[in-house]
């Protein structure tokens, strides 16, 4: 007989880290929440017939935001086995008030106290067999990361999973009297869910008094035993259920948990006094970033690169190749199609893997010690600075990656306008995709120069936070800002396994990409580049790509780069971002396609600004396909759609068209006033869109600023 087993519990508690370690899979792991969205489920590793769900974190069972809606109708409706509550050992008074709550649903349950580690470290220690006599279920501890108890846990709950259970009832008698009452008026609800419904209605859980359909006459009642309450204790009812289980949990705590006085864990409050201080932060993180690019781009990475560019897929694969094919007798334009179409193509993608390992694992270091975290927090403080809500920032650094699973995460977003503008902006944060052409043009260009990366990245928050100001400002996107609260998890050494487990996902992800989808856009892009119209062979100029690439460019002549060939790159972008250096590998890959032979080619065409130019216009504009349905699926509508990509494009356009037009004019000192007098239009329409007074002003919700500030100090 198969078993369900879930997961439950608050967000980076260490599910997704349980979940990997029992089943063997290898879900994303990330110290932020919001990285589990759905749900998922895998089979125990040594038995099949025991199933495992990872659920989305929550902190509690009164949905406020999608995530939590997900995990809760799944626990009422779909009714798993055993739920395997997992709690964060080092911060187990807020962990449990989510506990107190699953143990009301009357699923047998069992608590395991993850982290162990590192409540061990701060000195904390758990008396195991009181907390069970407290909680009335078995309690056992783990540490996820290194593996320790986590089989024990599974056998655990499997063996729980066929006990009774008798809900626990930890409300003061008066509570516990009302919500009874409550519970005998609902005879028509299942005996097993009655309870935990009573206590949502004496809470006056709103959704779910609509789902049970009760009959007025019967509203009424409960609503006079839940006045009568409140009045008697002179507070709201769900301010009274909140009270009363923190009293039970704080008796909990004192009977079974001993911690140092004051704040634990000197050494992650020491650093984070430096790390989110008001004023270094930022410069900080600049720095940090600037590092991982210096590191990445400029220096380590490039050397894998120049070597994968110009000696693999320069000399050795084409020579090699070259010999082959003409030593078999293959037809010109076979031979033409494999090295100038598919070689060039996906090699000159390819040759950006070394850079991106050693980026993805730059990163993975950060994300997996706790400085990532540290960001979201950061970015939370500037985000709300002006208005938009601190949780848009999540998806961004999830959407560093890959911009699908980023636009995903804007489910952990309650307020529905700020999920929109998150969903739509989300994009503008550079993806790994885009990173071949930032290194390609910063190559070609800039002499490799870390400073250009770093910018880009600003830029596309910079992107961020300019749309989020005006679109605040529009009926559109009005309304407060969602608080975001978070957990900054402790730092730690990054784990080798865990960090290696990303590089590795992500550098595959990318060359699974250039062999499938880059590798059949490269064949498409040279047989439009080498036939006409009329299907014969040709040279390129006359091509039916440089018919349609020649009709669009012109639009591109503001931003510096009006020719076919960056024209029809971009376009092929919209296909897969890296699809935008595959395709000028194509159109200007000579003989060779060594990256110096590339960069020269780019280098005589384009001047460094036409060249930063093209760079911000293919990083902010309308995102892949992929992306772009991701952003369908999440904004639930087509004209939303349809408004993203727009915006999207017009954004990115104006932004290229200022850049160049502005940097022409510094750099040359040159006054062409055809083009300067629209710049000049444009940026006063800017800045008046940013400045105005907003129209829908509310408060700007410190409330939520200062929660977080306060659990730092
Ligand atoms: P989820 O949000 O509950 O799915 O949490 P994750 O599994 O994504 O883990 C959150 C973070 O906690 C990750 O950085 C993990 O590496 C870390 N983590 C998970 N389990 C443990 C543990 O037992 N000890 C320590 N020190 N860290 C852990
Ligand atoms: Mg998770």
């Amino acid at each position: 007989m198969s078993i369900k087993i879930s997961l439950a519990g608050n967000p980076n508690s260490g599910k997704t880290t349980m979940f990997n370690a029992l089943t063997g899979s290898s879900q994303r792991v990330g110290n932020w929440p919001g990285v589990t969205v759905e749900r998922k489920e895998g089979k125990l590793k040594n038995d099949p017939e025991i199933i495992i769900q990872d659920l989305p974190g929550i902190y509690s069972l009164s949905p406020y935001t999608l995530e939590e809606v997900v995990t809760r109708d799944y626990l009422i409706s779909g009714q798993p086995d055993v739920i395997v509550n997992i709690v964060d050992a080092a911060n187990l008074e807020r962990n449990l008030y989510l506990t107190t709550q699953l143990a009301e649903l009357n699923i047998p349950i069992i608590v395991t106290l993850n982290m162990i580690d590192a409540a061990a470290k701060s000195g904390i220690t758990i008396d195991v067999e009181k907390l069970e006599k407290e909680l009335k279920c078995p309690v056992i501890s783990t540490s996820a990361v290194r593996g320790n108890g986590c089989d024990a846990a599974a056998e655990l709950a499997i063996k729980t999973a066929a006990t009774e259970v008798s809900p626990r009832k930890i409300f003061s008698e008066k509570t516990a009297a009302a919500i009874s009452e409550i519970e005998v008026l609902l005879s028509h609800v299942p005996a097993n869910n009655r309870y935990w419904y009573a206590v949502k209605l004496f809470e006056r859980d709103g959704k779910i008094a609509s789902a049970l359909n009760l009959a007025p006459e019967t509203m009424t009642k409960i609503d006079r035993i839940i006045s009568d309450r409140e009045k008697a204790e002179n507070e709201s009812s769900e301010a009274i259920i909140a009270s009363e289980r923190y009293n039970w949990i704080d008796n909990v705590i004192k009977a079974a948990v001993d911690a140092p006085a004051g704040k634990p864990d000197n050494i992650s409050t020491k650093i984070d006094s430096i790390v989110t201080n008001r004023f270094l932060a930022i410069p900080l993180f600049a720095a940090v970033m600037f590092m991982v690019y210096y590191i990445s781009i400029t220096t380590i990475g490039t050397i894998g690169t120049d070597w994968v560019n110009d000696v693999l897929f320069g000399e050795w694969i084409p020579t090699w190749v070259n010999s082959a094919l003409a030593g078999a007798g293959t037809a010109p334009w076979l031979q033409s199609l494999i090295v100038d179409g598919i070689i060039s193509g996906v090699g000159a993608v390819l040759g950006f893997l070394p850079q991106m390992m050693v980026l993805f694992c730059c990163l993975a270091i950060l994300e997996d010690c706790g400085y990532m975290a540290r960001v979201a927090f950061i970015m939370d403080r500037l985000l709300r600075f002006f208005g938009l809500s601190g949780k848009s920032f999540i998806p961004m650094l999830i959407g560093t990656g890959c911009s699908v699973p980023g636009i995903m995460a804007s489910r952990t977003i309650e307020n529905e306008s700020d999920r929109r503008m998150t969903v739509l902006t989300t994009s503008f944060i550079p993806c790994g995709a885009k990173l071949p052409v930032i290194a390609l043009i910063s190559g070609a260009l800039f002499n490799d120069a870390a400073w250009v990366v770093t910018s880009v990245y600003f830029a596309g928050i910079a992107a961020v936070v300019i749309s989020g100001i005006i679109l605040k400002k529009t009926r559109l996107f009005a309304g407060e800002a969602s608080p975001f609260i978070m957990e900054l998890p402790h730092y730690h050494r990054p784990l080798v396994k865990s960090v290696l487990r990303t590089t590795i996902q992500r550098g595959w992800s990318f060359v699974k990409k250039a062999a499938t989808i880059i590798l059949l856009s490269t064949v498409v892009i040279w047989f439009l580049q080498n036939f006409n119209w009329k299907l014969e062979m040709v040279n390129p100029d006359q091509s039916i790509l440089a018919a349609l690439g020649s009709f669009i460019a012109p639009l591109f002549s503001p931003l510096g780069w009006g020719n076919w060939r960056a024209t029809v790159a971009t376009i092929t972008g919209l296909i897969a971002k890296e699809n935008v250096v595959s395709t000028l590998g194509v159109l200007y890959g000579v003989e060779e396609t060594a990256r110096t032979a590339l960069e020269y080619r780019i280098r005589q065409e384009y001047s460094s600004i036409a060249g930063y130019s093209f760079l911000l216009f293919n990083l902010l504009c309308a995102p892949c396909f992929a992306a772009i349905g991701a952003i369908r699926r999440e904004m639930m509508s087509a004209r939303w759609t349809i408004f993203a990509l727009l915006y999207l494009t017009v954004f990115a356009f104006t932004a290229s068209f200022l850049v160049y037009q502005f940097g022409i004019l510094i750099s040359t000192g040159l006054w062409n006033w055809q083009t300067l007098v629209p710049a000049f239009i444009l940026s006063g329409i800017i800045l008046v869109l940013l400045f105005r007074r907003n129209p829908y002003c509310g408060k700007d919700g410190k409330s939520a600023l200062d929660l977080n500030e306060k659990r730092l100090k």
